[in-house]
């Protein structure tokens, strides 16, 4: 009997690597080590012009995280006084954490997309409008935001989260500068142009991945910091747990949107994994890739003949050791979009959600 080989890793899991490569003139890669199941680093762009330095994501919360940031700068040569702006591509942790303690050091500003929300701060400005396609109904600035613990609307069970974390969470949720919790100084809006670097930047709101996702288009040089709304060989988690009817469909429409940048992109600066240079063919590859997990469901629907729950459809798109509430959240945004787009019916048992294939 022979055992697999193992998987090779993927360039976003490895190690951070101690090189800094020049990307083009006046922009730099260095990586941050981070301990987030499935990845390795983050890569923190450091970007200089005559002002100093602006630096894309740097990384995770932690001081440890921040003692490498400072490391970092001092291995190009940047003076810390000289970090004018942090730019966060979206509001997860291994991307804004520096961002905090980047301002309280150097007063930088801090560069988002005008919707970033730390889903826990609710000092943050609320985003719901009616004609929105992020709102769900009913949703208004006095919603509660969901807690990470709270019960899934599909039924399934809620996710594990340490006592010690919940206490520091609700405590936050009243000061938030507890958590070190980064507050933008700037917000753009979608295609709004921002100056660093020495050219104009354009802003690319990419809702998906999250409904804050920031890119940002360099069409003097044709680069595209893409955060992770593309990456090289992974595909980034889609939540079934955001604020919107069809988070799928609004991932799709932010992945044509970047596309339809083509052949301007030279270069694709993702936040984790290797520079790439084909934008456009990638976006469509990861499309594929959910369109693919669309018809494994309905497949699963088929072959089953009966309804079905979150759980036990996620079964059929991912393997045993991906299960949880990760992949419960990302097959509930395919189901649901399944079911938006006519094909499948929702049935609700005693707020458990079974779906099954319309006739
Ligand atoms: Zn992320």
């Amino acid at each position: 009997m022979t055992t697999p080989a193992p998987r090779p890793p993927k360039q976003e899991q490895l190690p951070a690597s101690d090189q800094i490569l020049e990307i083009a003139p006046g922009v730099l890669r260095t990586q941050l080590p981070i301990s987030i199941p499935g990845l390795g680093h983050v890569n923190m762009y450091v970007l200089e012009d005559e002002r100093g330095v602006a630096v894309v994501d740097p990384g995770l919360p932690d001081k440890n995280s921040y003692a490498m940031v400072k490391r970092r700068l001092q291995q190009v040569g940047v003076p810390l006084k000289n970090v004018h702006t942090v730019i966060v591509t979206h509001s997860h942790p291994d991307h804004f954490g520096g961002a905090y303690w980047l301002r309280a050091d150097t007063g930088c500003d801090i560069v988002t997309h005008e919707r970033f929300r730390v889903f826990w701060d609710p000092s943050e400005p609320d985003d719901i409008d009616l004609d929105d396609p992020l709102a769900v109904d009913g949703a208004s600035a006095r919603t509660p935001v969901r807690r990470p613990w709270d019960p899934t609307p599909w039924g399934g069970p809620s996710m594990n989260v340490p006592w010690r974390r919940r206490a520091r969470m609700a405590v936050a949720r009243r000061i938030p500068r507890m958590l070190h919790l980064p507050r933008p100084t700037v917000r753009l809006r979608d295609a709004q142009t921002f100056r660093f670097a020495r050219r104009e930047w354009v802003a690319v709101h990419t809702p998906g991945h999250t409904a804050d996702h920031l890119c940002l288009f360099d069409p003097e040089h044709g680069l595209m910091l893409c955060g992770d709304h593309v990456l090289p060989t992974i595909t980034p988690h889609i939540s079934g747990l955001m604020r919107a009817h069809d988070p799928l469909k609004l991932f799709f429409d932010s992945l044509d949107k970047v596309a339809a940048f083509g052949p301007q992109v030279t270069k694709a600066l993702p936040a984790h994994g290797d520079v790439f240079t084909d934008l456009g063919g990638r976006a469509l590859e990861i499309k594929e890739h959910h369109v693919g997990r669309l018809q494994k469901l309905r497949d699963a629907a088929i072959a089953e003949g009966r309804p079905m729950t979150v759980m036990d459809m996620s079964t059929h798109l991912f393997s045993p050791r991906a299960q949880g509430g990760m992949a419960d959240s990302e097959t509930f945004a395919h189901l649901e979009h399944l079911r938006l787009a006519g094909e499948m019916d929702r049935l609700d048992r005693d707020g458990r959600y079974e779906y099954v294939l319309r006739d």
